[in-house]
Order: C-alpha cells, then sequence, then structure tokens
C-alpha cells in the first residue's frame, strides 16, 4: 500500500478505493461528463435511467430505486423540502411518453462494487457477447420488433445480473398451506382485524405483555412497529417472539433504512425459527424525521421492494442473495405497507402492483380519515387487475387530540385528515377530544367495511391500545 495517497483523504465515499485500469478510467469520466450535465448522473455505476423515463433516481434522498416512497407528493419531497419529489417526476414523465410499463419491473439494489464506475463498459460487453455486427445491423433494420429483442437483448443482463434477475411479472406463492394464523383468516375470507401494540421505549416488558394479552383476544395479528419515525424503541424482533411466546400472531415490521441485505436474510431466519412468519416490508421513515443528532439520512443499501423480492426468493425458491442455496426456506406471509392517499391513485397502484409482483401478499395501509376517498385508489387497483392478488387492511386510528389531529395531518408524509374533520377537533372542548377521536374512527370503520376489495382493519392506536377493545366491540368486529 502506498504511504502517502493524499487524494483519498478528500476521495467520496461513493467512489471505489481501488485501483482502475486507465482505460475504464478515462471511460468513467467521460460518462461523467456526458451523463452528469444531461440527467443529473451520479454515476451509481448500475444505470437505470431507461427504466426511469431518462430521469436519474439517485436524487431520491432515500436511495429508492423501485419507485417512490408513501410520502411522496406533486409538490415536494417530505425529506428535503427543498426540491420535488424525483420519483414523482419519473412517474409523471413515464406515463407522458407511455413507458410506465417499464416502472414495473423489480429492480437489484446497487452492486456497491460498481458505485463510482462507469456503465457504459457494461453495455459494451453486452454488445459483444450480442454480436456487434449482428447489433449494428438490428438497429439499421426497418424491423421495429427486431430492434426492440436486440436492444433488450443486450440491455437486459446489464440492468440485471444473474443474481438479482428482476421482472415484472407476478409470482404467485410457491406454497400450499397457510403459514400464521393472519394467512389462514385472511384466505378464509374472513373480515380481519389486525392491531398495532407499540414497542416500549425501555427494557421493561410489563404493559407489553399486558398490551398484547387484551388485543390477542380480540384480533388475529399483532403488528409490532421497526423503531417508528425513525426514532429508537425496543426491537419489532423481540416483541414479535414476546408474543409468540404469549401465544399471539407477531407481524414483525421491517425497516430497509436499519438494515443491510445481509442483516435481513439473517434476521428473517432467526425470526422464522422464534415463530414469525408474517413480515412487513417498509423502506422506513428518513432519520431526518427522528430524534438529532440526525444519522445516515441515506437509505441505500435497499428498499422495500427489494426486501420483498429478497424475501420471496428464499422462500419460494430456497436461495439466498448471493445465489447460494438453503437446506431449508423460511416460512413467511409478505406483507407491505400502502399509501392510498400519497401522489396519485393511478401513481400509487403501479407502485402497488410493483410490491405485490416483488411478494406482497397483503397490504396494511397508512391511516385512512376520508374512507370515501379510497375509491379513486381501489378503482386504480381494479383496473390494474391485482385486487384479487392481495389482501388489503385499511390503516385506521382514532385521533386523541386536537393537536394530534394537526401533527398527523402536517407532518405524516401519505397522511390526509380532511377538513371537516380538522375543524370538528378545532370546535371540541378538551375533554370530549377523545370521545370525538373514538367517533370519528367509528364511522370510518363503518364506511372502510362496506367496500369491496378491502379485507380487514389495521388498528394503529399509537400508545392507547386499552381503546381496541371498545373500538372492535362497537364497531362490531367481532
Ligand atoms: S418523497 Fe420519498 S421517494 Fe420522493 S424523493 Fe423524497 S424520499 Fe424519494
Amino acid at each position: 500500500m502506498a504511504l502517502f495517497t493524499p487524494g483519498r483523504r478528500w476521495q467520496p465515499p461513493f467512489f471505489p478505493f481501488k485501483r482502475e485500469p486507465f482505460g475504464k478510467r478515462i471511460l468513467r469520466k467521460v460518462e461523467r461528463w456526458i451523463k452528469g450535465p444531461m440527467f443529473g448522473c451520479r454515476m451509481c455505476g448500475n444505470c437505470l435511467l431507461q427504466e426511469t423515463a431518462f430521469i436519474c433516481p439517485m436524487e431520491c434522498p432515500k436511495g429508492m430505486r423501485n419507485g417512490p416512497c408513501g410520502g411522496s407528493t406533486p409538490e415536494k419531497c417530505y425529506v428535503d423540502e427543498t426540491r420535488p419529489c424525483i420519483w414523482y417526476k419519473i412517474y409523471e414523465r413515464s406515463f407522458k411518453m407511455g413507458r410506465e410499463h417499464m416502472l414495473l419491473e423489480v429492480l437489484p439494489p446497487l452492486d456497491w462494487d460498481k458505485v463510482g464506475t462507469e456503465t457504459w463498459g457494461d453495455v459494451v460487453r453486452s454488445i459483444r457477447e450480442y454480436g456487434t455486427g449482428s447489433f449494428i445491423k438490428a438497429r439499421f433494420s426497418g424491423n421495429k420488433e427486431k430492434k426492440r429483442e436486440s436492444w433488450e437483448a443486450v440491455f437486459q443482463p446489464v440492468r440485471q445480473p444473474t443474481w438479482w434477475a428482476g421482472d415484472s411479472n407476478y409470482h404467485a406463492p410457491g406454497y400450499p398451506e397457510p403459514f400464521s394464523r393472519l394467512e389462514r383468516e385472511l384466505k378464509a375470507g374472513e373480515f380481519v382485524i389486525t392491531a398495532e401494540v407499540s414497542p416500549p421505549l425501555s427494557t421493561a416488558t410489563g404493559k407489553l405483555k399486558r398490551d398484547i394479552a387484551m388485543v390477542n383476544e380480540l384480533v388475529t395479528a399483532v403488528n409490532f412497529t421497526d423503531s417508528a419515525s425513525a426514532s429508537p424503541r425496543m426491537s419489532s424482533m423481540a416483541c414479535s417472539k414476546i408474543a409468540a411466546e404469549l401465544g399471539a400472531d407477531p407481524v414483525l415490521q421491517i425497516a430497509a433504512r436499519d438494515k443491510t441485505r445481509s442483516g435481513l436474510q439473517s434476521d428473517i431466519m432467526g425470526a422464522n425459527v422464534m415463530g414469525v412468519h408474517n413480515v412487513l416490508c417498509i423502506t422506513g421513515d428518513n432519520a431526518r424525521i427522528g430524534p438529532t443528532p440526525t444519522s445516515n439520512t441515506n437509505i441505500l443499501d435497499m428498499d422495500a421492494i427489494q426486501m420483498l423480492w429478497i424475501l420471496r426468493r428464499m422462500r419460494d425458491e430456497a436461495i439466498y442473495l448471493d445465489g447460494r442455496k438453503m437446506k431449508s426456506s423460511p416460512k413467511l406471509f409478505l406483507g407491505a405497507a400502502a399509501s392510498p392517499f400519497a401522489s396519485e391513485p393511478n401513481f400509487q397502484a403501479l407502485r402497488e402492483e410493483k410490491k405485490i409482483n416483488a411478494g406482497a401478499q397483503f397490504f396494511q395501509t397508512n391511516l385512512i380519515f376520508d374512507p370515501d376517498g379510497l375509491d379513486l385508489w381501489l378503482e386504480a387497483l381494479d383496473k390494474r387487475n391485482i385486487l384479487n392478488k392481495v389482501y388489503i387492511l385499511a390503516g385506521v386510528t382514532p385521533i386523541r387530540s386536537n393537536r394530534m389531529a394537526q401533527y398527523l395531518h402536517h407532518n405524516i408524509p401519505g397522511v390526509r385528515v380532511p377538513q371537516s374533520i380538522l375543524d370538528r377537533f378545532d370546535a371540541a372542548r378538551e375533554d370530549d377530544y377523545e370521545e370525538l377521536g373514538v367517533e370519528i374512527a367509528l364511522d370510518i370503520i363503518q364506511t372502510i367495511k362496506s367496500k369491496t376489495g378491502i379485507n380487514g382493519i389495521h388498528l394503529m392506536s399509537v400508545g392507547w391500545e386499552a381503546i381496541v377493545p371498545r373500538i372492535i366491540s362497537e364497531a362490531g368486529l367481532k
């Protein structure tokens, strides 16, 4: 190793700490000079520009490579309000250009060995493998189909390495019998209730156990968030284990924010042997909305869709991400979050379809305060023909105060509280807030129950678990 390497000190972490051959360095520079000003290229080394309507997705501060997060809006990115949501722009342009079908392909996480390097070398290699002469001939032939086929033959291996092999197809679960109570009841056509129990803020487990025991009598499965709002709590894994020991059916939430791909695979095997079968994959709130000092705000190793793809293949094909065979595969019922009120219904529907193709078997939606507004989203899902491929549990919470109503509306990405509800809280006396919140939640549940395509309710009581029995009983859910 050289003793004096001053250049290394200023090398951005995105760049590989290795010597590259002269030719590759030149190619990298040329690619950067051209694609930088043209597309805002960040030299991720795993170029997706053709799939993303020629807008570089690496501008997304969460590093999302498969579509927008649940906080996407037409106006701005929720993580960095000084810029637009780049994924909204990608979807908008793709729909305009008629390229939206290209957004459905499940794209791989970054190969960090390539980050900072060029992609063009891979394209050249792929053209050589296809046959340079045949490729040029096909490009200049008048045959549209031949042109498309040669293009795909060259670029598909570049964007889809063999260890990933992503596609845009639906993959039906490859096992016959349900693995969990939640899956069994949904399959049986029951209208299912799940409830969230907040993981404790300390190592004390007394309240956690009491809450689990209380709600377990009334609901099918119990969710544990994974440090929601990027704020540390007892791990979802520990809570899920405790719940399984108490006879409940836990839903383990995993946020990509805090996971690497190897961490995900090892955790999931561990969770499975502890009796955890329901897994909800989310990308997770950005660290910027968590407590300070702010940690790394880049969620870069995987997104929720990539997590689903990895776990589905572990379960159905018994392989690790790197392609090694597993002796026995994990038994998983895979879920994802859905955000009916983020961006636009047809954008969201495409995103939900991609999650289903990647492996999502059930959705738990973001909080719903405008149940009739759900219709547009459900119609968009129906148009994409995916309502029969996924179970949907609608997220409901009782609002406890005027402050909470305002906070949810203004601060939680993807949540919209209608003005009529905000006005009711404004007009109410402080002593009546909780009663009003329960009344509104009950009204919302009644409307949701009548919607075709909704298979249950997911109650998120945000620390107010004691209200769950009353809501379930007054809503006639049990
Ligand atoms: S809103 Fe979400 S998807 Fe859109 S740019 Fe921001 S972090 Fe990325």
